[in-house]
């Protein structure tokens, strides 16, 4: 006999959670797959997030959890999914510890970031490098800091994190990814943006709330924070499996969804939080992961397909 349940979630975070409350308290048999690698694991404190500002990550997941287990039809199991075949009424999801069947599936699995490979930047990830100024602009703001450039795309980024220092304490290091033309040139300089173009040789814990980024030649620069833009992609490969396409997200490729339904392309799989959206943030994964729960049992009962 098959293990078979209304929906299967793959992705037990923020998103997940969410899906799974509104199933939940819907009465749908539900199970919560997940690997317990939160994107944003690798921060002490996250922001933003109405009602959990400044709490631990792992504490608002926590009280996501808390809540999800009030509903005896969920099942919250740590588990990692490694294959999902199948179509709409009938997926198979295969895991480390078993197989489900299941009627619809959503992935909330996330995204890995690829962080730049400038040594120093993985270890000082979320802890004095950063990628989203509303996440962790606030508490650097008034410190010297700093954007690593990848890219073309990191003038934007300069650009708004200056938002949160002084005029003359934000620092463009080109680090060869582009060189800036005239008119790039002036909006940095119209924000009083520096531009640094020796190489940098590595990033480390400079003490007190310090970043020491080590330029080619031996100079030194000391910031409060250093933003960077890292790739994303999705690590699984659900998508090719059940042939959902996928589309460019801002950095990398994200699954295409129904903006409103959180439905992918193929019916019956769904997609929610970060691995579906234009935006990442925690409160942007609950929503999504709402509207995906919401939609999912709404298939389970109404004509859509
Ligand atoms: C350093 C850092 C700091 C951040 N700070 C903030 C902040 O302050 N405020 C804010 O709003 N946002 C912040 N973010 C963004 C935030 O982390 C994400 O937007 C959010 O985690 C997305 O939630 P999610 O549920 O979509 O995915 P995730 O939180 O990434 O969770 C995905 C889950 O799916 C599981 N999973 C993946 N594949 C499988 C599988 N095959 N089987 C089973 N389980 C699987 C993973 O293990 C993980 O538990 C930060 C991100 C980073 C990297």
């Amino acid at each position: 006999m098959h293990e078979s349940h209304d929906v299967v979630i793959v992705g037990g975070s923020y998103a997940g959670l969410a899906a799974a409350l509104q199933l939940g308290r819907a009465r749908r048999s539900v199970v919560v797959l997940d690997a317990g690698k939160r994107r944003n694991r690798f921060a002490a404190h996250s922001h933003g997030f109405l009602g959990f500002d400044g709490g631990s990550p792992d504490a608002i997941a926590e009280a996501g959890r808390a809540n999800v287990r009030a509903y005896s039809t969920v099942e919250l199991r740590e588990a990692y999914a490694t294959e999902i075949r199948g179509k709409l009424d009938a997926f198979v999801v295969r895991t480390d510890s078993g197989e489900l069947r299941a009627r619809r599936v959503i992935l909330a699995t996330g995204v890995v970031d690829d962080l730049p490979g400038v040594p120093g930047v993985a270890e000082l990830w979320g802890r004095g490098v950063y990628h989203c100024p509303y996440c962790d602009g606030y508490e650097r703001a008034r410190a010297p800091l700093a954007v690593l450039a990848s890219s073309e795309m990191s003038l934007h980024q300069a650009l708004l994190v200056s938002e949160w220092t002084t005029d003359g304490a934000m620092t463009l290091l080109l680090n060869g990814a582009f060189e800036p033309d005239a008119e790039q040139s002036a909006q940095l300089a119209r924000r009083h943006i520096a531009i640094e173009r020796t190489p940098v040789v590595r990033v480390r814990d400079g003490g007190k709330d310090r970043v020491t980024v080590e330029l080619d030649g031996g100079r030194t620069l000391e910031v409060g924070g250093l933003f960077v833009q890292p790739k994303t992609r999705i690590a699984e490969p659900f998508a090719a499996q059940l042939g959902c396409e996928l589309e460019q997200g801002p950095m990398g490729p994200i699954y295409k969804v129904d903006p409103m339904l959180k439905e992918t392309t193929v019916p019956g799989v769904f997609a929610c939080g970060d691995v579906g959206a234009m935006m990442p943030a925690v409160a942007l994964a609950v929503a999504d992961g709402t509207r995906a729960g919401i939609s999912a049992h709404r298939t389970l009962v109404l004509p859509t397909h």
